[in-house]
């Protein structure tokens, strides 16, 4: 299984989560202030300066995954 990132929306906390391929962020709970459906962080834009880009975007889709 692929460990994702995740950072909440609320407290901007950034930590990872161990997922099954495909899985949704529904479940998925902030271990800070316990808040639900963070924004996921693809790993490829995780390298160094994603804290920056990250926001603003609103590009985010359905759900969709990016692996099938
Ligand atoms: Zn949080």
């Amino acid at each position: 299984m692929p460990i994702y990132e995740y950072r909440c929306k609320q407290c901007h906390t950034i930590f990872e989560k161990l997922q099954s391929i495909g899985a949704s962020n529904e479940n998925v709970i902030c271990p800070e202030c316990n808040a639900t459906k963070p924004e996921k962080i693809l790993s490829a834009f995780s390298s160094s300066g994603f804290m920056s880009t990250a926001s603003s975007g609103g590009s985010c889709g359905p759900s969709g995954s990016p692996f099938t």
